[in-house]
């Protein structure tokens, strides 16, 4: 099964494709992780992503669909792969279907979070990521045992550096005007499903699952 999973930043995509990919057995790929692991190495991609990702814009549509195409010809990716923060644009989603086409595979479900503005707001600033194994947590929806230490792997929870007040608030600008219209795409493919994200993390996902569990069946 290939999967995507969309929806505006702070939806919960990483938290509920953590889950997924766990249940269904997939590959998670994340663009922003790929992204923020990039500049941690300090590659080229990783030092041009860095100047977009800081000021909340989107990285540019050719470096982003060159990622995706590299990642997706790995042959661990046949089985099954959840496509987490990509596309983002119109453009990234009719890349996307060439990158598809060449490679023999189909997509069966996209899976979008809706999550209102206000609760986003709420979640992205109290939003911490384990810097060793990526594990996100909330400091009130979903807090660690201990406060600043990953549950999983003891590592260090950091605050990302795009989930400032002012930045997040860039990021729900560029969502609604370059990444809500993408949608319809999908929508017009018929292989779109909405969410109520704006529930208990595990209400959400038992949503998800249920619905993947049916479309499985087929
Ligand atoms: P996205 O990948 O869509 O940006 P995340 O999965 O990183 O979103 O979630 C954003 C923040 O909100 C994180 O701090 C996460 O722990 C928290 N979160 C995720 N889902 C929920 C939920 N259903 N209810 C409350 N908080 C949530
Ligand atoms: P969020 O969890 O808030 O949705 P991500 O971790 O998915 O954020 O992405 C963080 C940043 O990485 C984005 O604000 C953007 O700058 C960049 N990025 C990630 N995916 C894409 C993409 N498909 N197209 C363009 N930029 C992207
Ligand atoms: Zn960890």
């Amino acid at each position: 099964m290939h999967l995507m999973i969309m929806g505006p930043p702070g939806a919960g995509k990483g938290t509920q494709a953590e889950r997924i990919a766990k249940e269904f057995s997939l590959l998670h790929i994340s663009t922003g992780d790929i992204f923020r692991n990039a500049i941690k190495e300090g590659t080229e991609t990783g030092k041009k992503a860095k100047e977009y990702m800081d000021k909340g814009a989107l990285v540019p549509d050719e470096i982003v669909i060159e990622v995706v195409r590299d990642r997706l010809s790995k042959p661990d990716c046949a089985s099954g792969v959840l496509l987490d923060g990509f596309p983002r644009t119109l453009e990234q989603a009719e890349a996307l279907d060439d990158v598809l086409n060449d490679l023999g595979m189909v997509f069966d479900a996209v899976i979008n979070v809706d999550v209102n503005e206000e609760e986003l707001l709420n979640r992205l600033t109290g939003r911490r990521v384990c810097r060793n194994c990526g594990t996100t947590y909330h400091i009130k929806f979903n807090p660690p045992k201990v406060r600043t230490i990953c549950d999983h792997c003891g590592g260090e929870l950091y605050q990302r550096s795009d989930d400032t007040i002012d930045t997040v608030k860039e990021r729900l600008v560029v969502y609604k005007k370059q990444t809500f219209p993408m949608m319809e795409f999908y929508q017009r493919k018929g292989i779109f499903e909405n969410f109520d994200g704006a529930r208990d993390i595990d209400e959400v996902f038992q949503d998800i699952k249920a619905y993947l569990e049916k479309k499985k069946e087929k």
